[in-house]
């Protein structure tokens, strides 16, 4: 443990700096590295997150010693501000912050204006000659030291807080609407009101020693770690309960003391879009919590040049200074105290997907930052915000036209999305947990809210500006948000929302559906169809102009760059050729996984399909499978001319026969009349296929060694096919892939069916085509008898989804209730069926990889399984030395980003073993920048595994719904 406990800073100078966001958290190292670089800090104190631990360590005691340190830092901090704390002649007042080392917005607790008592309030009322402010400083903090510290907060949703209530009871009493007009008499009563109601409830007198208030304020700080969102948040992103929270202590300045103070937010660019302009929102004399709050509307920064001209230019040279030296788009808090700017917090911005791509590029063109450091930038999950959906313009029109346009808000979060309306946190979840999509519309969101707002597809609130809350957490979930959409009003009482528009009030209830767009801020009624986003316009669709469409141009630059910089090839998971169409538009360097069985669903082919199964003799089932040769040649024909020179891997039929067959009476008779036999007789033959546990049952290559004449049409199938293309002038190249082997019997068995009916074809045809076969390597024997199966096999592809599966000893279609209480509990930190369990299922594919290799050097390795597009799986797939990962086309371009991330972080790690070593990285145009790159990755991939983790838990069970049968 490092010896250091408490880091001050102030006054140009710091202990710390940005490098140390572990020890400090992301806010102490910010105000630290602030401080070093001259912007103007409030200054102040961290108390590291090592201390946080030690407290939980030793059962939640003091630490000992800190005490004393507390009581030094304050002596500096005193030095430094020149005041007093607890000096009523001059009182030094301080705001307690929580901040872990990765931003959890609101999550944690936070007391301002700490160090007021009787006697300090009137001190700072004279100092100030404001005596209003002075004891609206108090009432507050009266109010938030008995919320946070105190444990005053009200408990269940009913429940209303007991500071706002008797707030809104004096407010009622002077007859007044907000809290600025109440008079400094009526403050003064409520700060007696307030230490009352906490004696009430507490037993205990308000504390007026402003060391205990202090002391006992870090400890609550240090407690609010472990309240329930922070947990809620944790889980949600994966991120380890042993991180703890550093706790900043900061000389108090007061965007309250008039109308030559204010407070605000600020973006270095939009946070919405990426553009680069300077983009936030201040309010005159309040405090930062009025902005975060968003019960007032903020202005917006452009407009701060006409009131205050020299603050708003301070404000740009900030803006410049930090983006210059972060190399990153900043997000920052200010306060004007009496017409002097402090800089009270500078963190590197959540931003939504989009403007993630955006900056990332523009950045690299400014070359402010490289080309690496911009691909280390981007989530590749974030991507996924440039495939979204927009509404159909034309439908868009035609509603609003139809009058049914409700209000427009200010668009907090991008894409378009349409749910049921619901009014509580609760309620969204509840909804969702039973298949509804849900809009959460409230007056404002807080950090409460954040399990709800996972559950819906979007927000809407009435209050607050691109800044609060809701617009937070849009940007940083990536949902779909309107906020600050003045025109509603919330009755939740009745669960009815009000609309006041042009033509009268409207008044809808929970459960209508809404449509809101998320980048124009507009709330419509009813639902509105979406329609695919630009980049799918461009690349699908084909049906709009890439010269046209500036955002497909800046995703098409990251992918440009992304496919320079990866060594990992990435095939696509299609059985269809529109598939494989989309899939090459995306990016697919082939097919990695056809899965055939997909296509005996189709027109046709489910017939002769189920005939070929309930066959009781060779015969009867050859001429049955002489009625699907045909059809499936086609099918092949059709993947062939899509791929084109692409190489396509094909897998012989997987699935337990019995999912073919008819579930009911008509189906039955309608197979009775077509085979000739009775009703009876099919229904015993369906029996007859029942198995007990059919995903470890009759499947895979066990059918094709019980039934070669299936395997053999599907060969023959797949070379006549290639055969066909191949005398276009294409250069086809089929992988025929056997499933669930695990012993090299097995494959040889399947192997020489393959290779004598490839033999038959190509004598027939007199014609030959380049082939492989291979197998998936997806059962523990498999893995572990690689080197053997390596014999006979040209490739190994991985079947994760199975492989996981079997090695876990858990069914890939019962994990619900499995995952929910061993995510809860800790047991496993991430779904392993979303992202690979490297100690087990990551240790097989080791062996595997190893095995194989031993046999035959140049052996082609990849995955097929659902995790070849998820980047933590991606990044270790590319650590483990596979030649590509396959998944569904439109994970294509992250799987593209997370390979190119996975290599930068590799190189960065060898040019710094290079130097380590006293060599110079060779191989490398531009060592330092790769490694910085990587060094970014590295950091990004380590919280965005966990984080994505977080988000995939709430998908697993739709994941394991649309799994491929
Ligand atoms: C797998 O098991 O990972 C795989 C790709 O095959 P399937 O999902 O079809 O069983
Ligand atoms: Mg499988």
């Amino acid at each position: 443990m490092a010896q250091k406990r408490i880091y001050t800073f102030g006054a140009g100078k710091a202990d710390g700096n940005k490098d140390m966001k572990e020890l400090l958290g992301g806010k102490g190292a910010g105000l630290a590295e602030m401080s070093n670089i001259g912007i103007p800090v409030p200054p102040g104190f961290t108390i590291t997150t090592e201390v946080c631990t030690e407290y939980y360590r030793s059962g939640k005691k003091l630490p000992k010693g800190l005490d004393a340190e507390i009581r030094a830092a304050i002596k500096k901090t005193e030095a430094l501000t020149g005041k007093r704390f607890g000096d009523p002649s001059n009182p030094l007042l301080v705001s307690v912050r929580s901040g872990a080392r990765v931003s959890m917005p609101g999550m944690m607790d936070t007391v301002l204006n700490l160090g007021l008592n009787d006697a300090t309030a009137a001190g700072l009322a004279q100092r100030s000659g404001n005596p209003r402010f002075a004891w609206d400083s108090y009432r507050r903090f009266v109010a938030m030291f008995g919320d946070v510290v105190l444990g005053m907060k009200p408990e269940r949703k009913e429940d209303r807080d007991p500071f706002e209530e008797l707030l809104e009871r004096k407010k009622h009493q002077r007859g007044v609407k907000y809290d600025s007009e109440l008079p400094e008499a009526a403050l003064r009563e409520l700060v007696k009101e307030f230490k009352a109601e906490t004696k009430k409830r507490t037993g205990k007198d308000f504390p007026d020693d402003v060391h205990e208030q202090l002391v006992a304020a870090v400890l609550a700080v240090f407690r609010s770690w472990e309240n329930d969102r922070a947990i809620a948040y944790r889980k949600m992103y994966g991120y380890p309960s042993d991180w703890g929270t550093a706790v900043s202590v900061q000389s108090m300045v007061f965007g309250n003391m008039g109308d030559d103070s204010g407070t605000g937010v600020a973006f270095t660019r939009s946070p919405a879009t990426g553009d680069d302009h300077f983009y936030g929102e201040f309010l005159v004399n309040a405090q930062g919590e009025d902005v975060v709050a968003g019960t007032r509307t903020p202005q917006k920064i452009a407009e701060m040049e006409a009131k205050w001209p020299e603050i708003a230019h301070q404000l740009e040279d900030v803006r410049r200074k930090l983006e210059r030296h972060y190399k990153d788009m900043q997000d920052i808090e200010f306060t004007i105290e009496a017409g002097k700017l402090y800089v009270l917090q500078t963190r590197t911005a959540k931003r939504t997907g989009l403007a993630a791509v955006r900056i990332a590029v523009d950045m690299a063109d400014e070359k402010l930052i490289t080309k690496e450091q911009a691909l280390a930038r981007i989530d590749p999950e974030a991507l996924n915000h440039l495939l979204r959906p927009i509404f159909d313009s034309d439908k868009k029109a035609a509603a609003v036209k139809a009058g049914k346009l409700l209000a427009k808000g200010l668009p907090a979060g991008p894409g378009a999305a349409s749910g049921r309306l619901v009014f509580f946190a609760q309620d969204a979840e509840a909804w969702r947990a039973r298949g509804e999509t849900v809009i959460l519309a409230r007056h404002e969101t807080s950090p409460e809210d954040i399990r709800g707002m996972a559950a819906s597809e979007g927000f809407l609130t009435a209050f607050g500006g691109m800044t609060s809350h809701a617009a937070l957490v849009a940007r940083q979930m990536g949902k779909v948000a309107i906020v600050g959409c003045e025109a509603l009003s919330f009755d939740y009482h009745a669960r009815k929302m009000k609309v006041a528009t042009e033509k009268g009030e409207r008044t809808l209830s929970e459960g209508d559906w809404v449509s809101i767009d998320g980048s124009t801020g507009e709330v419509i009624e009813g639902k509105l169809e979406t329609r695919p986003s630009e980049v799918v316009q461009v690349l699908v669709e084909k049906s709009r102009d890439p010269k046209d469409a500036p955002v497909y141009q800046e995703f098409a630059k990251i992918m440009g760059w992304a496919d320079a910089a990866r060594r990992l090839k990435v095939r696509a998971n299609a059985d269809q050729p529109d598939q494989a169409t989309t899939a090459i538009a995306f990016g697919a360097q082939g097919i990695g996984l056809c899965r055939t069985e997909h296509m005996f669903f189709g027109e046709g082919k489910i017939g002769p399909m189920r005939e070929m199964i309930v066959a009781e003799t060779t015969e009867a089932r050859r001429a049955a499978l002489s009625k699907l040769l045909p059809l499936q040649r086609e099918d092949f024909r059709g993947i062939f001319e899509a791929m084109g020179s692409r190489p396509v891997t094909i897998r012989t039929i997987d699935p337990p026969l019995h999912e073919f067959l008819p579930q009911d009476e008509k189906g039955v008779q309608a197979l009775a009349a077509a085979t000739g036999s009775s009703v009876e007789k099919i229904k015993k033959r369906i029996e007859e296929l029942h198995e007990s546990n059919p995903m470890l049952g009759h499947r895979g290559c066990r059918l094709g060694i019980s039934y070669p004449e299936i395997t053999e049409m599907q060969a023959r199938a797949i070379f006549e096919a290639a055969c066909d293309v191949a005398a276009t002038g294409t250069k086809v190249e089929p992988e025929v892939m056997i499933p669930l082997v695990g012993s090299r019997k097995e494959l040889d068995d399947q192997a020489a069916i393959v290779r004598r009916v490839a033999d038959e074809v190509f004598a027939a045809r007199k014609a030959k085509v380049r082939y492989l076969v291979g197998t998936m390597i997806e059962i523990p024997r498999g893995a572990l008898t690689a080197d053997e199966i390596a014999k006979t096999a040209e490739f190994f592809s991985f079947g994760t989804n199975d492989l996981t599966q079997t090695t876990f000893g858990l069914s890939r279609d019962d994990t619900g209730p499995v995952l929910a209480a061993y995510l809860e509990k800790d047991i496993w930190p991430v779904d392993p069926f979303v992202s690979i369990d490297r100690d087990g299922v990551g240790q097989l594919m080791k062996i595997a990889a190893k095995g194989g290799r031993s046999t035959k050097p140049d052996l082609k390795l990849g995955i097929c399984g659902e995790h070849g597009g998820d980047p933590s799986s991606v990044e270790f797939c590319h650590q483990i030395g596979l030649d590509y990962v396959s998944c569904s086309p439109y994970r294509l371009p992250i799987a593209r980003l997370a390979a190119a991330q996975a290599a930068l972080k590799e190189s960065g790690a060898r040019a710094a073993r290079g130097k380590a070593n006293g060599k110079p990285a060779r191989a490398m145009r531009n060592g330092r920048a790769v490694k910085a790159a990587a060094a970014a990755v590295g950091a990004a991939i380590a919280t965005r595994a966990v984080a994505r983790a977080g988000r995939k838990v709430a998908k697993a069970a739709a994941k394991a719904a649309r799994r491929a049968r």
